[in-house]
C-alpha cells in the first residue's frame, strides 16, 4: 500500500481524485458531528499544495445532496472548494480556474453502489491519480472505493494509513492485558470481532444487544429484551462459556427488557479495564439514547482514565461519549470507521484496502 505522504513527487502537477469521507450526521440542516470532516483537512491541504487539481468525491447517507451543508464543509476544508453538481460537469472543472472541487453525493448515481465500471470510468476520466482517504467505506465494494483504483494509480491518504496502522496494532499486540469491549446492536458485525480477537486477548467484555444474545443462548431468562433474530447463527463458533468472555451479571430492566448493564457489572468491567494495557471498544452498553446511559458512562470513564492504549470506534459509541461529555482526546485513537473498523478487526479482507495493495498478515 502506497501512502500518498511518501509519494508526493508522483502527484506534483497532476490531477487527483480524492475519495474523501464527508458522511456526517446532520440534524436540522446542520452537521451534528464534524469529526469525520475535520479528519479530511490534512489530505485536502496536502493535495491542494501538491496536485494541480483535486476533486473530492464522497457519499452522504444523511442527505440527498451536499448542497445544504456545503457552507459548513467549505468552512472546515477551504472556501476555495467549488461544488460540482453532476459528473457531466467534471470536464469543465478540469479545464477551469478552480483548483479544488467537490462532486455531489456519489450515491445519487446508482453506478456507485453497484460498482459499475462505466461509472468508475466517468469519474476517473481526465485524472492522473486516486487517493483513498475514506477508511469508513473501505469494507464496501463500490465504484469510488474499489472500482477507480483499477483504472488509476492508487494511494492511501493519511486517514486510511493511520487507521491501518492503529487497527493493525490492536491485532498485533500481545494478548496479555488486551481487553476487547463490544456492545451495541447489529451483533452480526460485532461477534466476528470477538471471535477473531478473544484467543489473543485477556478478556472480552460484552454489553448491549450483543450481551443479550449471549445471555439468551446461555439459557438466561431475558424476558422481552432485544435480541438478534438469527442469534444461533451469529454466535456459532464462539465459545459462550469461555472464561475470558464476560457477560453482564446484573442489569437495568424496564418493562421486562434489559436496557443497560447493572452497577456490579459496570464495577467489574471498570476493574478489568483499569488493569489493561490495550483496550479496544465498540458499541454502547445500553440504550443510551433512551436515558439508559450509566453503564456506558462507567465504561467510557474507565477507558478514558486508563493508562492503557485505548482504541474506540462506532458512530453510536462516539455520540454516547459526546453525550457523557468526555473529550475524544482522552482516547489514544478514535476510528472513523464503524463497519470498516469491525470488518478489519474481524480479520476480513476489505475491498478498498485490497485495491490499494494492502494485504494483511
Ligand atoms: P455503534 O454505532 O457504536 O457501532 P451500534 O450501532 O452497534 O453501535 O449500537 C448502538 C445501538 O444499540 C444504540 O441505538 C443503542 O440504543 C442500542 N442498544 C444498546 N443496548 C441495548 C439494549 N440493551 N436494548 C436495546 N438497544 C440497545
Ligand atoms: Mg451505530
Amino acid at each position: 500500500m502506497k501512502n500518498i505522504s511518501d509519494h508526493l513527487g508522483e502527484i506534483a502537477g497532476k490531477r487527483v481524485l480524492l475519495r474523501a469521507d464527508l458522511d456526517v450526521p446532520v440534524a436540522v440542516g446542520r452537521i451534528a458531528e464534524t469529526f469525520r470532516v475535520d479528519r479530511q483537512k490534512d489530505a485536502v491541504a496536502l493535495l491542494r499544495a501538491n496536485a494541480e487539481k483535486t476533486l473530492l468525491i464522497s457519499h452522504t447517507g444523511a442527505l440527498e445532496s451536499f448542497g445544504p451543508i456545503l457552507g459548513e464543509i467549505k468552512s472546515i476544508l477551504g472556501e476555495d472548494i467549488v461544488f460540482i453538481e453532476t459528473p457531466d460537469a467534471i470536464p469543465d472543472f478540469l479545464v477551469g480556474e478552480s483548483k479544488v472541487g467537490l462532486l455531489d453525493n456519489l450515491r445519487r448515481w446508482s453506478g456507485e453502489e453497484a460498482n459499475d465500471p462505466e461509472f468508475s470510468t466517468v469519474l476517473a476520466k481526465g485524472f492522473d491519480a486516486y487517493v483513498n482517504n475514506a477508511f469508513a467505506v473501505c469494507h464496501r465494494d463500490h465504484a469510488s472505493v474499489s472500482g477507480i483504483p483499477k483504472i488509476l494509480p492508487a494511494y492511501a491518504g493519511p486517514v486510511v494509513a493511520d487507521e491501518v496502522k492503529n487497527l493493525s496494532e490492536i491485532l498485533d499486540a500481545p494478548s496479555e492485558g488486551k481487553v476487547v469491549i463490544v456492545g451495541g446492536a447489529k451483533s452480526s458485525t460485532k461477534v466476528p470481532v470477538i471471535k477473531n480477537l478473544i484467543s489473543g486477548a485477556s478478556f472480552a467484555l460484552t454489553g448491549g444487544v450483543v450481551a443479550n444474545d449471549i445471555l439468551k443462548m446461555r439459557g438466561v431468562d431475558i424476558g422481552s429484551s432485544r435480541v438478534d433474530d438469527n442469534l444461533e447463527q451469529i454466535l456459532a463458533g464462539l465459545d459462550i462459556h469461555d472464561n475470558k468472555l464476560k457477560i453482564p451479571g446484573d442489569w437495568v430492566q424496564q418493562e421486562n427488557k434489559i436496557l443497560d448493564i447493572g452497577q456490579e457489572t459496570s464495577n467489574g468491567y471498570a476493574e478489568l479495564v483499569s488493569q489493561a494495557k490495550l483496550i479496544v471498544w465498540n458499541g454502547p452498553m445500553g440504550l443510551f439514547e433512551g436515558g439508559f446511559i450509566e453503564g456506558t458512562r462507567a465504561v467510557a470513564q474507565a477507558v478514558a482514565d486508563s493508562s492503557a492504549k485505548t482504541f474506540i470506534g462506532g458512530g453510536d459509541t462516539i455520540s454516547a461519549i459526546h453525550k457523557i461529555g468526555i473529550p475524544l482526546e482522552k482516547f489514544t485513537f478514535v476510528s472513523t470507521g464503524g463497519g470498516a473498523m469491525l470488518a478489519f478487526l474481524a480479520g476480513e479482507t476489505l475491498p478498498g484496502l485490497l485495491a490499494l495493495g494492502f494485504t494483511k498478515g
